[in-house]
């Protein structure tokens, strides 16, 4: 080949650095100004040097597991240093791994230790911990990048807070750094909950416990008790034993929120107008309150339920009033979302079949997020695409049915070590599906209202074929079925108490 060189396509890649000199790098070609190395094949460049050093995998040649510094091989890939005939060392002095010496023969891993060590341990407050927190820090991928992070005055001023034991190693005690090392505070943070030496903490949940110390401090005291015991026993406890990396609470709070803040209104007036509290108030004060006023007014039914539930106050019954509201979807705002779905470009493809399951099936998200490839079949004969919610498979329309081979095809999250995932809709962490929540979230900042949605579907199901079909084709039970029937069929009674399950 006698391309000029300033032409080499090669010499268009982007992102490393060019070096000048008259040295060429026997495995890229390109200049390698000073060769980082000298291999039986030639000199070596840096960047290729840094690569050979960080390939690790079985010795196409010897079988061996080690690392594979050799030159690209048509067959079977790179081989090891002896195979190859590198006649270099690449083991560390101190743990043995092969690499790049990172300190006078040693690898990044074992300098990074060295460090932590001399800065951390030498007179630790509580030695057990801080030894697992060097520890923590030595398994980063790239321990490099630890060595740099670590080199920043203010991770210095964190860390050594730490090992004197005046930060005690716990979220409270890495707040009180947010305002001085918000970043590296982070970090450190993701690192621990990661290795789980600190427990997962969902920064809405956080944010939320704050919020509530907020929100009853300037509520008389009759009226702060039960909002206190409404917010943390009912609303806090449920969120934190649900939150989790792939379900963050963000959701959740924002509906708590709302029911506190309507609650404690509701509760406010009553003490204001007529004296009363959660525990004396009576129907006709809730009457009274929710007869006038704007809609979010029906927000207080929870904290009744919960009232109830308690022991608090079983006399007020909120639940009829819901009743007579129950929520649907006009038939064509079901149609519109549907088309909105079906054509794009409001959500990414998870988020678009997993709506159009609800839309077209009523099936309850946690169902739709749990749903095995499996449940998909097609036909031979008639090429017709089915899918299986409970005993018998129900056929998949046709714009719907390309959309969902589609994504079936091209499933996103399955580099999360996971080679085939049996789940249609895979989750962030290998081996999960993606949470109900993460999908109720997505679909509800489009505007769906869920429930309408899914009580729309099942009834418009319910008029196409008996219930009993329904309810074996789609996995509910007779009862629910017929409940719907009667929806659809008639006024409707007392169904929101039933269905109240997502
Ligand atoms: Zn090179
Ligand atoms: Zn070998
Ligand atoms: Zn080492």
């Amino acid at each position: 080949m006698s391309e000029p060189a300033g032409l080499s396509p090669r010499n268009t890649t982007r992102g490393r650095p060019r070096t000048t000199g008259t040295d060429v790098c026997a495995r890229c070609r390109r200049s390698a100004g000073k060769a980082r190395a000298r291999w039986p094949e030639g000199k070596v460049c840096g960047p290729c040097f840094t690569v050979a050093t960080r390939t690790h995998g079985a010795c196409p040649d010897c079988a061996q597991h080690r690392l594979l510094p050799g030159p690209p091989h048509p067959e079977g890939g790179p081989r090891c240093a002896e195979c190859a005939d590198i006649p270099h060392d690449f083991r560390c002095s101190r743990c043995g791994n092969e690499g790049e010496s990172y300190r006078r023969g040693t690898c990044a891993r074992c300098a990074l230790r060295d460090d932590l060590t001399a800065m951390l341990l030498a007179d630790p407050a509580d030695p057990v911990a801080i030894g697992r927190l060097v520890d923590v820090l030595c398994k980063a991928e790239r321990p490099e990048s630890i060595i740099t992070w670590k080199r920043s005055p203010t991770v210095q001023t964190l860390l050594a807070a730490i090992s004197t034991g005046n930060t005690p190693l716990t979220h409270e005690g890495l707040d009180d750094h947010i305002q001085t090392a918000g970043r590296a505070v982070d970090h450190l943070r993701a690192l621990l909950v990661h290795h789980g030496l600190l427990p997962y903490r969902d920064p809405y949940l956080a944010r939320f416990e704050i919020w509530i110390e907020d929100k009853l401090r300037p509520l008389a005291p009759e009226v702060a008790r039960p909002v206190e015991h409404f917010a943390k026993w009912h609303h806090l406890k449920r969120i934190r034993s649900t939150a989790t990396p792939d379900a963050p609470a963000r959701g959740p709070v924002h509906s708590a929120k709302q029911e506190i803040t309507e609650t404690a209104k509701f509760l406010q007036w009553l003490w204001d107008t007529h004296e009363r509290t959660a525990a004396t108030c009576t129907q006709q004060d809730v009457d009274e309150w929710r007869a006038d006023g704007p809609t979010t007014r029906k927000q207080i039914r929870t904290f009744f339920v919960f009232a109830r539930n308690t022991r608090l106050n079983t006399s007020v019954e909120v639940g009829h009033y819901t009743a007579r509201t129950r929520p649907t979807l006009a038939q064509d705002q079901r149609l519109a979302w549907l088309r909105e779905l079906l054509t794009g470009g409001s959500e990414s493809r998870p988020y678009r079949v997993a709506g159009i399951l609800l839309l077209l099936y009523a099936q309850p998200l946690v169902r739709v997020a749990a749903l095995r490839t499996d449940a998909i079949s097609i036909d031979p004969a008639t090429a017709q695409t089915a899918i299986a919610f409970g005993a018998r498979p129900v056929p998949v329309p046709a714009p719907f049915a390309e959309l969902l081979l589609d994504h079936l095809k091209a499933r996103p999250n399955l580099r999360t070590g996971v080679a085939e995932s049996p789940w249609l809709f895979p989750g962030t962490r290998a081996g999960h599906h993606l949470h109900p929540n993460s999908i109720m979230d997505r679909l509800r900042s489009l505007g769906i209202q869920l429930t309408g949605a899914r009580n729309r579907a099942l009834d418009d199901l319910v008029t196409q074929m008996p219930p009993p079909l329904v309810a074996d084709a789609l996995g509910y039970s007779y009862q629910v079925a017929f409940l719907h029937a009667n929806a659809a069929a008639e006024p409707w009674a007392r169904y929101a108490d039933i269905s109240r399950q997502r």
